[in-house]
């Protein structure tokens, strides 16, 4: 769905803000959504796509996917309106439309996530590369600041990088530390396996109780560009239920960093 067209309609960065060493240093997440505006034709066009993808491949919520295209087709929700609102991280909004539609709420997030995806993707590829990746000491996206889903341990020892599915961005992170609380001892920290899955393992840390599941790639040359983390996210689902069976709890694809001291 990401092409190289256009998808804003303002710059990607301020003129007079911090440069992008300097936010990384500081743990902020490079995109900055307040006055990024998007065009009106990409919104709609990735908005119709989607909707045909999700009444495909997510047919048990047809009548939710129904009432959104009403919504839109009556001009009671605009594409655009949802996406930049979903960049900002205005939920309440979110949680007005859904109400007024009757479509159910984890269902409009869910859309919405990857509505915004194609959009925060394209400022992905322009503001953050691997050169700056020494910068960033962060287990959150240094591009969209929400919390990783998946990693992967590249070579032994294993080298790590995490995974952001919002904006399709990975970064290095430390093998032996919690992304999400930073907690980096050792006997809080551990991981599980699951014989059905025998490349992955769920880490998981008791101190906050967060867990991520996790490719092992022994091979160093599967580190380039290009590893399909889309399709290992969607086919180890099964280790999502696992983890909350053993307790652990899922953070929120949604929940950016900012937001999180605010919401637990
Ligand atoms: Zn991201
Ligand atoms: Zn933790």
């Amino acid at each position: 769905m990401v092409s190289d067209v256009e998808l804003f309609d303002s710059p990607l960065i301020e003129r007079n803000g911090d440069t992008t060493q300097e936010k990384l240093k500081k743990g902020k997440p490079l995109l900055d959504p307040v006055h990024i505006h998007v065009k009106d034709a990409a919104a709609e066009s990735v908005f119709a796509l989607l909707l045909n993808i999700f009444r495909e491949h997510l047919a048990e919520k047809t009548a939710d996917w129904e009432r959104l295209e009403h919504g839109a087709h009556g001009g009671d929700i605009a594409a655009r309106e949802l996406l930049e609102a979903t960049l900002q991280h205005r939920w309440d909004v979110l949680q007005a439309w859904a109400q007024r539609l009757s479509i159910d709420i984890d269902c409009l997030q869910f859309f919405s996530i990857y509505l915004a995806r194609p959009f925060r993707q394209q400022a992905a590829r322009r503001l953050w590369d691997e050169t700056q990746a020494t910068c960033w000491q962060e287990g959150y996206c240094p591009v969209c600041g929400h919390s990783p889903v998946l990693g992967r341990l590249i070579g032994s020892p294993g080298q790590r990088q995490l995974w952001c599915c919002c904006c399709n961005t990975f970064w290095s992170f430390p093998r032996i530390a919690c992304p999400f609380c930073k907690n980096q001892s050792q006997d809080q920290l551990g991981y599980l396996t699951v014989n059905e899955f025998a490349s992955h393992r769920i880490y998981v840390c008791d101190t906050c109780r967060r867990y991520l599941k996790t490719r092992v790639c022994a091979d160093e040359s599967s580190k380039k560009d290009g590893w399909d983390y889309d399709r290992d996210h969607f086919s180890t689902v099964a280790l999502d239920s696992i983890a909350l069976r053993e307790g652990y709890i899922a953070e929120p694809v949604w929940l950016a960093h900012h937001e999180r001291a605010v919401c637990q």
